[in-house]
């Protein structure tokens, strides 16, 4: 689950980590009242979208007086913010953050994610801060420096000063530096976050370190036990879909493609995706129907998939393990016949009453395709959405 930049904040707030004054608002009154009551003299306008990058795509702004306040948060709030997190179409931009301007004497990069390899939480630390990390990672990733910490120890004081040192954070906010790099894993640990990152951590003109923006995703499978967290989930950010589908319990994710994908376990689903990929077409979808789909789930699932006005063509691929292939092939004439189906269908059984399962199909008197493997299958969807192009 994602988080706005403005809730991360407010959590490491509560880790004691230093962020500027700000205020969320969801209209132009509110962000000048805002700015009114944070005071000073400079003020950043934000806007708050599930994506990175919102300063390039004209989504952050510096106003110098509180009427470019008021300016800035009249273009940004409602804008279809376009950045290279965002879909070709952007993220239209619902509410902002109105924070202290901050004066600036070095931006740095602090990020900490989960190293799989290593069974152990990667801390990255870098002098290249404001820029894109993956970017640094490629052309100077001498600049990157990390530690992997055991998460039975935690990050020590001795490393986290290791890490300032070794980014070049002057000797006066060294110890400051640490201490967010400190608190910053027990933020990231307690919360069961998958990903935090600071970009740009910043050292002040009067020498502070301040977390001057603030990304947060966290393990879904662990928001039981986050209740803070949860509550700051935003429906709005996030893909219509992907929510439909888990109140039916099926695990889909939106791709750009336009070749639904239907199969049951997530392996044999990214499996089935790559091989569409290898005949030449792109899957519109990652959907995971589960172990124990019944006619209901797959129903559901085909009703996800059709809402995509992207949608040419569709590929079952089920393997009968547990789950039985008639039981199955019911689920998929049941669905089609009551979705009014109207793109090209290729099916692939495998395994337990594989043949039952086909005859149903073919008896079913719907323009089903019956594919052998899964290269079969794949160069019958392909030639289904060539066909109908
Ligand atoms: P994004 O990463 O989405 O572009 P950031 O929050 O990192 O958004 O903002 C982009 C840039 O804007 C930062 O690198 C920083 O230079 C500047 N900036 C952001 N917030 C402030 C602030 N409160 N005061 C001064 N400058 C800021
Ligand atoms: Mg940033």
């Amino acid at each position: 689950m994602k988080i706005h930049e403005h809730q991360a904040k407010q959590i490491l707030r509560e880790f004691n980590i230093p962020v500027p004054k700000g205020q969320e608002c969801f209209a132009i009154d509110e962000a000048v009242n805002a700015a009114e009551d944070i005071g000073g003299k400079i003020w950043v306008v934000k806007a708050q979208i599930h994506a990175g990058g919102r300063g390039k795509g004209g989504g952050v702004k510096v106003a110098n007086s509180i009427s470019e306040v008021k300016e800035f948060a009249s273009q940004i709030l409602g804008m279809q913010l376009i950045t290279h997190q965002t879909s070709a179409d952007g993220q239209k931009v619902r509410r902002l953050l109105v924070e202290e301007g901050v004066e600036i004497e070095k931006e740095y990069y602090l990020g900490l994610v989960v190293d799989r390899a290593s069974q152990k939480v990667c801390v990255m630390a870098s002098s290249e801060g404001g820029m894109e990390i993956e970017k640094v990672a490629e052309e100077t990733p001498e600049k990157i420096h990390k530690v992997l910490v055991n998460p039975e120890g935690g990050l020590s004081h001795e490393d986290s000063l290791m890490l300032a040192e070794n980014i070049g954070i002057p000797r006066l906010a060294l110890e400051s530096a640490a201490n967010v790099l400190q608190q910053l894993y027990k933020c990231y640990w307690e919360t069961d976050a998958t990903l935090v990152e600071i970009n740009p951590l910043v050292l002040t003109k009067d020498d502070k370190i301040i977390a001057l923006d603030a990304k947060m995703n966290f393990d879904d499978n662990a928001l039981s036990r986050q209740s803070m967290v949860n509550s700051m989930r935003d429906f709005s950010e996030e893909d219509e879909a992907e929510i439909e589908a888990s109140k039916h319990d099926l695990s889909y994710i939106s791709l750009e493609g336009n070749i639904g994908c239907m199969v049951n376990g997530a392996g044999l689903a990214m499996a089935t995706m790559d091989t569409i990929k290898l005949f030449g077409a792109e899957p519109a979808n990652f959907l995971d129907v589960g172990g124990g789909a019944t006619a209901e789930k797959v129903t559901e699932a085909f009703k996800l998939m059709l809402q995509n006005p992207r949608l040419k063509a569709i590929l079952v691929n089920i393997f009968g393990g547990i789950m039985q292939c008639d039981v199955i092939a019911e689920g998929v004439v049941t669905a089609a016949r009551q979705v009014e189906l109207d793109v090209p269908l290729v099916v692939r059984m495998k395994g337990t009453n594989e043949e039952v399962g086909k005859q149903i199909l073919a008896n079913s008197g719907l323009p089903i395709i019956s594919a052998n493997n899964m290269s079969d299958a794949a160069q019958k969807v392909v030639d289904a959405i060539k066909g109908a192009a």
